[in-house]
């Protein structure tokens, strides 16, 4: 008979634990053992860890969509139609400024972000999936990030998928064009309607297939793909920790909740893997 995964016995599937029988000290003892025994441990974040460095979420009280409306749906198609003119009402909007591209500009990593990278340096955690795209998981020092919907500081190629820094390309003409193929750029955030980059849709599946332990940093993980992510690594019997502030969606299969802010909770973990907490 094959043996159940470890972790399956200690954290059965249907194993809550509820916010009032939970301290996030508790929490955090459970999720730095899981993590100190964990061989390819996979984080996904979202919007609440952005949060926390001052950019606004995009729903919810104070959201950006919330306050101004979502963008409009058809962005992919009108994108298609028309790449100049994107690029042309895009450039003109930048110039302008809106709030939320002035707060990811100014906006620098939280002790969230900078313990993420510690525990990849540390070897503690194999991968960051995030849904954010604001840089700021490869600014704090993490190397292995794969931005699912994009990044806003750089371009993508419609033809050959190369990405580029936004600063690296000429924008004289436009659309601006690849300078290994010559096909048509957009930015690298993902639209409305736009299908999730092949590439980085398959680094997601795989990590999510690799993964013994998944902890859901920030978000709610109602957006898919995102949201089948952590469906997965549980439905193999694979533990997941919840970081979050608010239960979520996903509380309800979390082997472990720690119910504080990701810039709390990392930087705990950290120190308690260190020995030093
Ligand atoms: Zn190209």
């Amino acid at each position: 008979m094959p043996s159940a995964p470890m972790w399956t016995a200690i954290y059965p599937w249907s194993r809550t634990l509820s916010d009032t029988t939970t301290t996030p000290d508790a929490g955090l003892t459970e999720a730095a053992a899981l993590l100190r025994h964990a061989r390819h441990a996979v984080a996904l974040t979202g919007a609440g860890l952005s949060a926390e460095s001052g950019i606004p979420t995009y729903r919810g009280s104070g959201g950006i969509w919330t306050r101004f409306g979502e963008p409009t749906i058809d962005g992919w198609d009108l994108f298609c139609a028309d790449p100049a003119g994107w690029w042309r009402a895009a450039l003109e909007h930048n110039a302008v400024g809106s709030e939320f591209a002035a707060a990811i500009d100014s906006a620098v990593p939280n002790s969230g972000h900078l313990a993420l990278a510690e525990l990849e340096r540390m070897g503690h955690l194999a991968h960051v999936i995030t849904q954010n795209i604001d840089n700021l998981h490869e600014d704090a020092g993490s190397r292995a990030v794969t931005e699912i919907h994009g990044n806003r500081r750089r371009v993508r190629c419609m033809n050959c998928g190369t990405r580029d820094r936004l600063e690296m390309i000429s924008l004289d003409h436009l659309p601006p064009t690849c300078p290994e193929c010559g096909g048509v750029l957009k930015n690298d955030t993902v639209m409305f309607g736009e299908p999730i980059p092949d590439d980085a849709l398959r680094t997601c599946y795989r990590q999510a297939a690799a993964a013994d332990l998944f902890l859901v940093i920030g978000t709610s993980a109602v957006v898919y793909p995102a949201a089948s992510f952590p469906i997965m690594v549980r439905e193999r019997g694979m533990p997941l920790i919840e970081i979050n502030p608010e239960p979520t969606e996903l509380s309800h299969i979390a082997s472990v909740i720690v119910r504080a802010p990701a810039g709390v909770a990392l930087p705990a973990l950290v120190e308690l893997l260190r020995g030093e907490r």
